[in-house]
């Protein structure tokens, strides 16, 4: 048993050293004027997990997402091929930003959730991106839905599911995906489904949301539009009087907002929208979802 620790803990350390010397990260561009426009932000952490443990979890979330229809009725690619193709055309700018660490490594594939009722979206590791038709449809412009997309290709790219990971199941590090058995591998996606960020880590999302976009047609700091109409609307999570629990792990909308339009001023980035006209034939080309009324 002593054995076993001693060598868990030795191949931890080797993996360890390989982490910091093998780290790969492409740097976020500065300011026009030469401000580092990140500063102050904490930045992705330790990560014991390879690249490669990221493709492989995503592809057996993304199975079991499609295994279960009830949950995750996913819209027909192929009769829907023109919404799929606006979403993709979206994905392309922010790929082709030249800022991402993984643009290569990872699928980047896309799949519309068909449920009016959900405003989210999410992205697995390796990225895999899920976005539900009810954020889709709950946004006003292009730019906007931009920005949420910029913001979950973050999460994949800065690989904040493993990092998180490593604090939650470090005895995965040493074991293959693809050798676990069913139960385990059952868990373990569904637990990823399920993973809530950091704190830290959806700040930084919401920064590279800002930094992809800089180098679009897109608003940069447009994902801002998201957490603005959600306090419009008197949807904000936070509320006047914030509870200690929601704010420990997620930033609220009006901080979000700030930090968008801040990140967004310091790369004096296009302020001006793409606007709604072609997202509205695009939002108008999905259907409602059976589950509402
Ligand atoms: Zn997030």
């Amino acid at each position: 048993m002593k054995l076993k620790l001693l060598s868990f803990l030795l191949l931890t350390f080797i993996l360890w050293i390989g982490y910091s010397c093998g780290k790969k990260e492409t740097p976020a561009p500065t300011s026009p004027t030469g401000q580092n426009c990140l500063e102050g932000m904490k930045s992705s952490s330790f990560n014991l997990f390879g690249v490669q443990k990221d493709i492989a979890l995503g592809l057996e979330t993304e199975k079991e997402i499609l295994s279960n229809p009830s949950s995750y009725p996913v819209l027909d690619s192929i009769k829907y091929a023109s919404a799929y193709k606006f979403l993709y055309d979206m994905r392309n700018e922010i790929l082709n930003s030249g800022l991402l660490t993984y643009k290569n490594e990872f699928v980047w594939k896309l799949k519309i959730i068909h449920d009016d009722s959900v405003l989210n979206a999410f992205c697995t590791p390796g990225g895999y991106i899920f976005v539900y038709s009810g954020i889709i449809k709950y946004l006003e412009t292009e730019d906007q839905l931009a920005g949420v997309l910029g913001h979950e290709i973050a999460h994949a790219d800065k690989r904040h599911s493993t990092e998180a990971m490593t604090k939650q199941y470090p005895l995965l590090i040493t074991s293959s995906v693809l050798g676990l058995d069913k139960t385990t591998l059952g868990n373990l996606v569904t637990s990823l489904i399920a993973l809530k960020y950091s704190r830290d880590n959806e700040s930084e999302a919401d920064a590279y949301s800002v930094v992809f976009l800089s180098k679009t047609r897109y608003k940069c700091s447009a994902g801002a539009g998201f957490f603005q109409k959600l306090i419009n609307d008197g949807k904000n999570p936070c509320g006047t009087n914030p509870t200690a629990k929601y704010t420990s792990t997620h930033p609220c909308p009006d901080n979000r907002v700030e930090n968008f339009n801040n990140i967004g001023n310091c790369y004096q980035c296009s302020s001006k929208e793409v606007g709604s006209t072609a997202y509205n034939v695009f939002k108008n080309s999905i259907p409602k979802s059976p589950n509402m009324p």
